[in-house]
């Protein structure tokens, strides 16, 4: 099964060994909680968090 990482600066979910949001490489297994964002212009969670892609982010990194 595959276990999806977190970006530790954008907190992003990836398949993969880098950032799609913001291109870092420093990810992490350690995290917790799931948020799905559509239209990152458009929610004030994802602006907070500089979300700037649509996509799948974690809530807490450990
Ligand atoms: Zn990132």
């Amino acid at each position: 099964m595959v276990r999806y990482k977190a970006c530790r600066t954008c907190r992003a979910l990836i398949n993969g060994s880098k950032c799609p949001n913001c291109e870092k490489t420093d990810l992490t297994d350690n995290w917790n909680g799931l948020m799905i964002v559509l239209s990152p212009n458009d929610s004030m969670v994802a602006k907070e968090m500089e979300v700037k892609l649509p996509g799948c982010y974690a809530i807490h990194l450990r």
